[in-house]
């Protein structure tokens, strides 16, 4: 993944890399809540809480893997989010190349993976994030985190990812989540994921 770097102190926030209402699944009205007031306000706080935290200067990735309390918590979700809206797109949404193969070693089928990533995401309590990542050891994992966390804490290295709090789905889906997380399918860009291997 590539390292993303303040400017002048400061991490902008991310611009999203498709029109929102060409993808379908989540509306623009989603998106025009999730990225442009939650997404926005963690940014603002992460850049509020970064002068004399001992982290200035460092990338978004590794202030993650040092901050501890609110720091780490507007932190994580900057780049949860980042990974989580650069991933969708409106072609490639089938795994093709290296991250299908990997895939089809360590769950049997992409539909076994999709089955079993669907179903952590139904199941972790509250608010959270499910994610795909590598190990230390090239097996990919799925890995249950809750609230802002990230499998960059844990050294792993982080594929793909679906948020479930609700204020990622309730709009669309209400309170649907396990609608909300198989429709995510639809519009996932496998080639993003491939490039993060
Ligand atoms: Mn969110």
């Amino acid at each position: 993944m590539k390292e993303i770097l303040p400017i002048n102190g400061s991490f902008e926030l991310m611009t999203l890399p498709y029109e929102t209402e060409t993808l379908g699944v989540i509306s623009g009205n989603t998106f025009t809540f999730h990225h442009g007031k939650h997404l926005k306000a963690y940014v603002d706080n992460m850049n509020k809480m970064l002068p004399g935290s001992g982290l200035e200067g460092l990338s978004l990735t590794e202030v993650v893997r040092k901050a501890e309390g609110g720091l780490f918590n507007n932190a994580g979700q900057v780049l949860n989010h980042t990974m989580y809206f650069e991933q969708f797109g409106t072609a490639n949404h089938e795994p093709e190349g290296k991250i299908k193969d990997l895939i089809t070693r360590d769950f049997g089928s992409i539909d076994a993976f999709r089955k079993e990533f669907e179903q952590k995401g139904a199941t972790l309590f509250g608010s959270g994030w499910i994610w795909l990542s590598l190990n230390a050891e090239g097996k990919l994992v799925i890995t249950q985190e809750a609230n802002a966390g990230n499998p960059v804490r844990s050294g792993l290295q982080p594929l793909l990812t679906f948020d479930v709090w609700e204020h990622a789905y309730y709009l669309d889906f209400q309170n649907r989540r396990t609608d909300y997380l198989s429709a995510l399918w639809q519009i996932v860009d496998w080639k993003v994921i491939d490039h993060r291997l």
